[in-house]
């Protein structure tokens, strides 16, 4: 595909997402085309109606933070019973900015939160309907991929090394090896992260992605002159080559920079919570 032809495919991406408040001031950030779905439920956490102060105010679910464990759990609590998420069924992944990607079921139910953690993966997935994939973000995009034929899910944490290393296509190859998923079928959206206008780089890691995706013209620059990449188009550009077709793409196109309701590691200096991605079946086909 040359440039010109991805920035048309690009451009058509449908983009939208819905801000729903739970309750209790705990809300969620949806995609419509997944929304549309009723054999599953998915969402991304916004960072209110948690118990944590300071820093990780107030809905941080990251454990990997400077942060009581406690209060952690305590915001698991209270974001699981907003979304109508059964406790122990979540399922979370231990990222390490890499490309492994699982295959949970049951018996793997309250690993990273009430048991052991999984070995270090970045993607999870599943055709369990007693399973909730679950994956931490703090400027790192989320990608999430339904296949309504086979029943079965994937969700993944894509910081720019696991984007530009293609965990979405890992994520998809995962699935057509253990559920038989034709990319055809996939529905995939992408959550909030930090925006093409925000995600400034050093020219060395500007360089490397022009390298990896030479199809897409990603690099910009910004008012300090400064390189800039476009992480929605690397997502864009791996779902393509998987085999997912273009008007079953999602952008939610919200940035966590920008947006207040939402943890930027970037923004915060590092200081600062995490937010999670949620997926899981809710009927089988
Ligand atoms: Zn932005």
């Amino acid at each position: 595909m040359t440039r010109d032809a991805f920035l048309s495919v690009y451009h058509a991406i449908a983009r939208g997402y819905a801000y729903r408040d739970l309750g209790g001031n705990v809300g969620v950030y949806r995609l419509p085309s997944f929304s549309a779905c009723d054999a599953i439920d998915h969402g991304f956490s916004a960072k209110t109606g948690g118990v944590s102060t300071g820093d990780f105010a107030s809905l941080n679910l990251s454990f990997t933070r400077p942060e009581q464990r406690e209060n952690v759990l305590e915001n698991y609590r209270i974001f699981a019973k907003a979304a109508s998420i059964p406790w122990e069924s979540m399922v979370m992944d231990a990222y390490e900015h890499g490309t492994t990607v699982l295959k949970v079921d049951q018996n793997d139910c309250g690993r990273g939160y009430l048991r052991d953690p999984l070995p270090a993966c970045d993607g999870i997935v599943t055709n369990d309907p007693a399973v909730t994939l679950i994956t931490g973000h703090a400027d790192c995009m989320a990608f999430f991929f339904y296949d309504p034929i086979k029943g079965a899910i994937g969700l993944c944490h894509a910081g720019w090394r696991g984007a530009k290393a293609r965990i979405g296509k890992e994520v998809v190859r995962k699935m057509t090896e253990s559920f038989g998923t034709d990319p055809k079928d996939l529905l995939a959206g992408v959550g909030p992260s930090i925006c093409p206008r925000c995600f400034e780089v050093g020219d060395d890691v500007a360089d490397a992605f022009e390298a990896d995706f030479p199809d897409c013209p990603l690099r910009g620059k910004n008012a300090r002159g400064k390189a800039t990449i476009d992480l929605w188009q690397v997502a864009v550009c791996q779902f393509l080559e998987s085999g997912i077709l273009p008007e079953r793409i999602e952008l939610m196109g919200v940035c966590t920079y920008e947006d207040e309701r939402l943890y930027s590691h970037r923004r915060d200096h590092g200081r600062t919570g995490g937010m999670a991605a949620y997926l899981r079946i809710l009927k089988k086909p």
